[in-house]
């Protein structure tokens, strides 16, 4: 008996929205499996002239609404598996959110602070060279993850205009301004559940002053923080991957962003009483809101009946496992499902490819403002869905996008 597997466990949300919609047994065939998995081992040369080799993967689960998106992860602790769930949750993200997109995913196993900057472009380019043949700015669009950055997808983009022979900005996104980046697109992840967050601030009881709790520094933590600390929320309680720190009377978040850049939250520790904790005693930190925004399974069965927010906003992917959804929903903790509630950074993605196929570029209040009407849409059709079903939003989010997907589906016909 094997445990049950990571897409295993993702797949049961799939199965569970099924139950409430009438469908074709040909749709859930479609959507269990991944369609394609690529699986190449990068090599490339070390600054000390040495050859080093990485395993790397591309996933494209289902490409039947658009050509597949999503992020590529640079990650020690990637695995096959890891990608084809995310390639999943891509999926499903993309049909929340009406976009024309399928889902896909991508990772290099390779601990990036081992790296140099020559090193880490050598290996980015490396991956262009490998699945060149895959991506397309009509196939597959990869994007930022965990650990890739602009500069990353600069260079992948440059590689792989040289390949095809000609300027192809629309094959990647989250590439820097001056490479065709959309204004907007760094904060994008933080901006989508920031705005979903004030859309339903009143019906989720969060008031002015609401404390908040932040697993996670990287891109989205560090743009959640400063983006409600400016509307009024107190950030009571931060972590990052060296550990975490707490201050009851609130962080200041120029001095946190101050101190991350020079390299951890911690070393604010022991100032204008602040102490550090544990990464699991953090889960459990009093407060209104807590935001994971690291990595999968943090807040598992064994930590969730320690939660105090009432609410839980899910800016990483997978951070709940299905257990712990069970256990925050018997304590009445809503959960803002991943799949809506960090999907403004596929969704600005999406704009910036829009872009890049126009050539005309837009104003970021342009960005903000149909960033800002597509997450209330959807996160009202969703609340709406759960409240007439009476189940969580992660389901509804899941029956909105399945609906979407099993039209399409059905639309394609019987040949595919
Ligand atoms: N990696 C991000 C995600 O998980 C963004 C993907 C994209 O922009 O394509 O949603």
């Amino acid at each position: 008996m094997h445990a049950v597997s990571m897409l295993d466990q993702a797949l049961t949300r799939l199965d569970e929205a099924a139950r409430h919609l009438n469908l074709d047994a040909d749709v859930l065939e479609k959507l269990k499996y991944p369609r394609e998995t690529t699986k190449v081992r990068l090599m490339i040369r070390m600054d000390d002239g040495s050859r080093k080799s990485f395993m790397a993967w591309r996933c494209r689960y289902d490409d039947t609404r658009g050509p597949t998106k999503g992020g590529i992860r640079f990650h020690p602790d990637s695995t096959i598996e890891e990608v084809e769930t995310l390639a999943f949750w891509m999926t499903f993200k993309c049909a929340v959110m009406n976009l024309p997109y399928g889902g896909g995913k991508g990772a290099v196993q390779v601990d990036p602070h081992t790296l140099s900057k020559a090193e880490m472009e050598r290996l980015s380019r490396a991956y262009v060279q490998a699945f060149s043949k895959i991506i397309g700015p009509d196939r597959d669009i990869p994007a930022p993850d965990v650990y890739t950055n602009s500069m990353i997808m600069g260079w992948m983009a440059d590689e792989y205009a040289s390949i095809v022979g000609e300027a192809t900005p629309a094959v990647i996104t989250g590439k820097p301004i001056a490479l065709g980046g959309s204004l907007g697109r760094e904060d994008a992840t933080a901006r989508g559940g920031f705005y979903l967050v004030q859309r339903l601030a009143k019906e989720l009881g969060l008031e002015a002053g609401a404390r908040v709790v932040i697993q996670g520094f990287g891109n989205a933590g560090q743009h959640i923080a400063r983006l409600l600390a400016s509307d009024g929320y107190k950030i009571v309680a931060v972590s990052d991957s060296k550990g975490a720190i707490h201050s009851p009377t609130g962080l200041d978040i120029e001095k946190l962003l101050a101190a991350k850049k020079q390299g951890s939250v911690t070393s604010l520790a022991g100032s204008d009483g602040i102490s550090t904790l544990s990464a699991d005693d953090l889960i459990s930190v009093d407060c209104d809101l807590l935001v994971p925004a690291a990595l999968e399974d943090m807040i598992h069965k064994d930590n969730a009946a320690g939660v105090k927010a009432s609410v839980v906003l899910e800016l990483a992917n997978g951070p709940v496992t299905p257990e712990a959804d069970e256990i925050l929903a018997s304590r009445n903790i809503v959960v803002l499902p991943d799949i809506l509630a960090n999907a403004g950074g596929v969704t600005v993605s999406y704009f910036e490819w829009v872009q890049n196929r126009q050539g005309y570029y837009w104003p970021v209040e342009d960005v903000h403002a149909r960033l800002k009407s597509m997450m209330e849409r959807e996160g009202d059709a969703i609340w709406a869905l759960a409240q007439e079903k009476g189940i969580s939003l992660r389901s509804a989010a899941y029956v909105h996008a399945l609906s979407r997907l099993a039209g399409a589906i059905e639309a394609h016909g019987t040949q595919q």
